[in-house]
């Protein structure tokens, strides 16, 4: 099940409503990161969730353990935008099949989130099946507006 991106945030009890919708148990260290990647403006690497959930004090482990589950289970998605590091970000109804685009600065690699774009794709000879088959990620890059 794909969950939509809220302009306010969502209540603890609504979070552990979407993640036993996603048929997984809703421990604390779930909700708490399910809240962190929500509460996001863009896409967090496992670093950054730590991060923002030092607080509670779960281990880079527990935390890495539950991005994975919320991942396979549907609620959240990752990306390798091209430095090999994972990001994670909440799946979005709204995004086309293999998710929305994303922009990446050349210079700070900075990443923002471009749910409204679309990028069409016509079959042409030669093209790798996974064109075809939409298991490809857009990706723009440029300078963002602080480098820019
Ligand atoms: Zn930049
Ligand atoms: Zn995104």
């Amino acid at each position: 099940m794909a969950t939509k991106k809220l302009e306010q945030p969502l209540s603890r009890d609504e979070v552990r409503t979407c993640i036993r919708d996603a048929k997984l148990r809703a421990t604390p260290g779930r909700i708490a990161t399910y809240q962190a990647l929500a509460q996001a403006a863009s896409p967090l690497t496992h670093g950054e969730v730590v991060a923002r959930l030092a607080s509670f004090g779960f281990d880079r482990a527990t935390v890495y353990r539950n991005l994975i589950d919320l991942t396979d289970a549907g609620l959240a998605a990752r990306s390798d935008l091209g430095d090999h590091v994972w990001r994670f970000e909440l799946n979005d109804l709204d995004d086309p099949p293999g998710g929305h685009a994303h922009f990446v600065c050349v210079d700070c690699g900075g990443v923002s989130c471009l749910p409204g774009v679309r990028v069409s794709i016509t079959a042409a000879p030669g093209m790798p099946r996974a064109v075809s088959s939409k298991q490809v990620a857009v990706q723009l890059k440029g300078r963002c507006d602080s480098c820019s």
